[in-house]
């Protein structure tokens, strides 16, 4: 009986959550559909500045010692020409894209042909194969969800080479850095071109596509919502998780082993990096199938911005913290490093259950339980094009009765521990928390935009209920 209830109730769901997602949300899904000034001249800004943002940094370290200003200021004496700078920076080399290309291939092979086996053994861990989201023209995806086993395989590899075999130094990262980061580049581009020609020639679902008629739009933000090769192969699962994401903890055990290389310890701020972000990263993999229901998935489109971001952007600018550490090996006070780790630990936590309630009220259609309370929530209502309306609920309780979005503020908590563990000499290890308020207050707002139109005046309860986005009585 109770099991006959269970799946009339989990059928009840799965219609309502279809009802939900499907058409029905159609015009506010996704990038837009129409290009406005400003969005246009943001795009050409990025399309031009970003590589030359993550050069500048990176470059910065090499040759000034992570000063942000000094390069600045030796172009305006006088004292150096781009050309200078430019010369003096390593090229491409064949090493460097042997290395790369047999990093992308090793990654493609774990993402494809090695079905995942964790959640055969790992209680409470969902992985194998699992459903997204419905995308907007009603098509339910399948992933093959192995993004956790990718990352243990290839980080006991890593320490099994560290320890034992020793075929490739573990500094082999950092002593590679920019001829490497000319082949992220290489591979970014391809991509994101390749995602574009695709979309116009041979999309996986044409009826996912958006062109705007904006070439420099359509490329930076993507026609295709699920570009695939093959029944498996989907660029935005891949992209977004590796190689970027679990590459980054690889990178920055290269530098903690740069710096023992250099200095002959690794420092705590070091350590403390380390630690912080491989739990934002183990996070992100043993959540993957969590991953499927975020924006990132369920609204973005797979252009430059996914492409190369994942590819470049990532991998570079979120490590600023290590790289700058083997530069400046700074060692904390006890009170200092306990601060940097109380801030990023009670940031994860935020993060991550504000993340879980969310989903667990929407899983469980209410029916759970949210700080040993039934939740709160608003009712609401939308109408699909065709002018049929759906129903959803806003939940008020728990971190979400605190702020709209207190899962961006635990984020950007973690985020500024990262920076705090780097001391206070430089302004370099700061951009990460600069780049990640933006970011997160910019999706917060897109976000916000997307659901008022598409619940109306119950959104505006919602608000009223809930009046704070990021931080209680102040945002
Ligand atoms: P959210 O997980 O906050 O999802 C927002 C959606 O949740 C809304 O569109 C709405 O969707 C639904 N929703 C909003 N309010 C409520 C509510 N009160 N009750 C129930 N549902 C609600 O956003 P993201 O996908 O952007 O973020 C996921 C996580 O990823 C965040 O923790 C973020 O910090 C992190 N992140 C990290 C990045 C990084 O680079 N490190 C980049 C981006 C994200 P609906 O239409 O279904 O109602």
């Amino acid at each position: 009986m109770a099991a006959h209830q269970e799946k009339k109730f989990a059928e009840e769901r799965k219609h309502q959550n279809m009802q939900n997602d499907t058409k029905a949300s159609q015009g506010q899904w996704g990038r837009a559909w129409e290009v406005d000034w400003f969005s246009l001249a943001s795009i050409l800004f990025l399309l031009m500045f970003a590589p030359l943002i993550v050069y500048y940094f990176i470059m910065s370290c090499a040759q000034y010692q992570c000063s942000l200003t000094d390069p600045l200021l030796d172009l305006l004496a006088g004292n150096k020409h781009l050309s200078d700078i430019w010369n003096r920076t390593p090229m491409l080399t064949y090493r460097a894209a042997g290395i790369y290309s047999l990093w992308v291939a090793f990654q493609v092979v774990l993402y494809t042909s090695i079905p995942d086996f964790c959640h055969k053994y790992l209680p409470g861990y969902v992985g194998g194969v699992q459903e997204g989201a419905v995308t907007p023209a009603g098509v339910v995806n399948k992933y093959e969800i192995n993004g956790l086993q990718a990352w243990i395989i290839t980080h006991v590899l890593w320490f099994a080479n560290a320890s034992c075999f020793h075929f490739f130094s573990p500094t082999i990262i950092f002593d590679n850095w920019i001829p490497l980061l000319w082949c992220a580049n290489i591979l970014g581009y391809a991509v994101s071109t390749f995602a574009m020609i695709k979309g116009y020639f041979f999309p996986t679902n044409a009826k996912d596509c958006k062109f705007t008629g904006n070439f420099f739009y359509d490329y930076m933000m993507g026609i295709e919502f699920n570009p695939r090769i093959g029944k498996w192969f989907d660029f935005k699962l891949f992209f977004n998780g590796r190689p970027g994401i679990v590459a980054w903890t690889l990178i920055n055990l290269s530098f903690a082993a740069k710096q023992q290389e250099l200095y002959g310890e690794v420092t705590n701020s070091m350590i403390l990096v380390n630690v912080l972000q491989g739990i934002y990263v183990l996070d992100f993999f043993w959540n993957e199938a969590w991953y499927l229901k975020t924006i990132d998935i369920c609204h973005d489109h797979f252009g430059w911005y996914l492409g190369w971001g994942d590819c470049v952007w990532l991998p570079y600018l979120y490590t600023l913290q290590g790289l700058y550490l083997v530069y400046h090996p700074v060692q904390l006070c006890t009170v200092h490093a306990t601060g940097v780790l109380t801030l990023g630990l009670l940031g994860y936590y935020i993060f991550r259950m504000t993340n879980h309630q969310k989903d667990l009220f929407r899983r469980t259609n209410g029916n759970c339980r949210i700080w040993g309370k039934k939740p709160e929530y608003i009712e609401c209502s939308y109408m699909s094009v065709d002018g049929t309306k759906y129903y959803s609920k806003l939940m008020t309780s728990g971190f979400w009765g605190w702020a709209r979005h207190f899962n961006y503020t635990g984020d950007l908590m973690g985020s500024l521990a990262y920076c705090l563990a780097c001391g206070f000499e430089h302004m370099l290890p700061y951009f990460y928390i600069v780049y990640m308020t933006i970011l997160l207050t910019h999706r917060c707002i897109r976000d916000e935009h997307r659901c008022s139109s598409k619940y109306g005046k119950d959104w505006k309860h919602y608000t009223a209920a809930v009046p704070y986005r990021l931080l209680p009585g102040i945002f």
